[in-house]
């Protein structure tokens, strides 16, 4: 057997209770293969692939609270910090109660090689808990994030870990995160990613994930003779992402036909009309059903389905397995020419393949939606800088990422004879980046 399979045989064998990781592991390392095949014995002599794929160290702890009734709970709570080659562990808190060590470490592995891509110093890591957030007071929220704090910052701090949001944890569980740091440590410092304007936080952050989306695309249908304006495009969700997406294809000429969320989805033949679905969304917090009702001509449908709709550009932004081999089916019929995940994970492997075997421009959300770290790292220099920047520095920088995410992603396609294989791109480009900090920095 060649390397990598000895190591993802290894991996199934020890790791066999973490199908996520398992899945992750399968995904990265067999799109890296022609790399690895290269040099395979020095890879193997350095153990390389065993060290990439084993955290560099895994912290859990119990998380006891008190409700809002006097009851104590306990919760875990997960760091995994898994590669410091190039840069502090960086990477999101998930609080749901779906969490557990392989979804930590899924999460935390693919985040080595999304940070890698952004050009950044920032290594991989990711870490939540099973608590549940929803339906807990604001004061149940406190308690659990201090509760959380009061272990994490034990190995966080800004030169060595810099978590930050993800699912669960926003800017109001950041809030109290923070306080609990800077209470206990004593220091004031940008340990932590997403916190408000009024302590440390970054402009553009809240734009940069569906900013930097459309900053990607743009520039690959530029390298293939095309661009935005005028061109029709679906997006899926309703959340951070999708808005800031929908509002930066407007700006680029493009007509945004669809939104969704978890209950329906809209189809506008006018075009999304941004203001509202920032009102409806963003201020009254109510459904895209809401949307609908106030424009009348679009059409609400209850469910899925929103892939049947016939666009130019596909955006899934909302949810991970959202984008199955049917819609691609029907998508790649109604003529589309780029899907690009704003969302992770939002394509089935069955629709990836589906849409490269018929030509269909397709970025992974690894490279194509990491604008929200890459400004998360621009927080971490602003921060250690004890400056603000603009909301037009932010955005410049974060659209020069973008663009050089695309050619680096494009380029490693071309060097290993897949060209326009961006999903392959991505992964090797973000390994060879933290393979040769690896073999450089020696065996540690
Ligand atoms: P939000 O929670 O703000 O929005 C998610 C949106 O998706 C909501 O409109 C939600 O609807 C909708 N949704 C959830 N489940 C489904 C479903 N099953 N079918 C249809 N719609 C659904 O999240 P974000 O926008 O921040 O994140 C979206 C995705 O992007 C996630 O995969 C996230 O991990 C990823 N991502 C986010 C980054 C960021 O900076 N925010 C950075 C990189 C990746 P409802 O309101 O009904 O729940």
């Amino acid at each position: 057997m060649g390397y990598i399979d000895d190591v993802l045989a290894f991996h199934r064998r020890r790791d066999f209770n973490e199908s996520e990781f398992l899945q992750a592991l399968d995904e990265v390392l067999n799109s890296i293969r022609p790399v690895i095949e290269k040099d395979e014995d020095t890879y193997r002599d350095l153990a390389l692939l065993e060290r990439l794929t084993e955290p560099e160290r895994i912290l859990r702890f119990r998380v006891p609270w008190i409700d809002d009734n006097g009851k104590v709970h306990v919760n875990r709570g997960y760091r995994v910090q898994f590669n410091s080659a190039i840069g502090p562990y960086k990477g999101g808190l998930r609080l749901h109660p779906s969490v557990n060590l392989g979804v930590i470490k899924f999460l935390g592995f693919e985040q080595i090689f999304k940070n890698s891509l952004t050009g950044l110093p920032i290594g991989g890591g990711k870490g939540g808990s099973d608590f549940d957030p929803k339906g807990k007071s604001n004061r149940e929220i406190m308690m659990f994030c201090q509760s959380f704090m009061t272990e994490l910052c034990k190995i966080i701090g800004e030169n060595i870990d810099v978590p930050a949001g993800d699912i669960g944890t926003g800017a109001r569980e950041i809030g109290y995160m923070f306080g609990q740091y800077k209470r206990i440590c004593g220091r004031y410092e940008g340990a932590l990613t997403g916190k408000g304007m009024s302590f440390g936080g970054s402009l553009t952050r809240r734009e940069a994930t569906g900013y930097g989306l459309l900053y990607l695309v743009e520039e690959m249908l530029r390298c293939h003779g095309q661009d935005m304006e005028g061109k029709t495009v679906c997006v899926s969700g309703a959340g951070n992402v999708a808005i800031y997406a929908v509002e930066k294809a407007q700006q680029m000429g493009a007509k945004v036909l669809t939104v969704s969320d978890s209950t329906g989805w809209v189809y506008d033949p006018d075009g999304i009309d941004l203001d509202l679905i920032k009102q409806v969304k963003e201020v009254e917090g109510g459904r895209v059903a809401d949307y609908a009702a106030r424009r009348p001509r679009a059409e609400y449908h209850e469910g899925r389905g929103l892939w049947i709709t016939p666009c130019e550009i596909a955006l899934p932004c909302a949810t991970q397995n959202e984008l199955t081999l049917e819609d691609a089916e029907h998508l790649v019929q109604n003529g589309v020419v780029a899907v690009a995940e704003g969302a992770n994970m939002p394509t089935t492997q069955e629709a990836t393949k589906y849409f490269q075997q018929h030509g269909v421009l397709f970025v992974p959300g690894k490279a194509a939606n990491a604008g929200g770290v890459a400004t998360s790292a621009l927080e971490m220099t602003q921060n250690s800088a004890h400056v603000y920047w603009p909301f037009e520095k932010v955005d410049r920088r974060l659209q020069t990422i973008m663009v050089n995410i695309f050619h680096s992603i494009d380029d490693a396609s071309r060097r290993y004879g897949m060209e326009g294989n961006y999903v392959a791109g991505a992964n090797i480009a973000g390994f060879e980046k933290v393979a040769d900090a690896m073999m450089a920095q020696g065996i540690v």
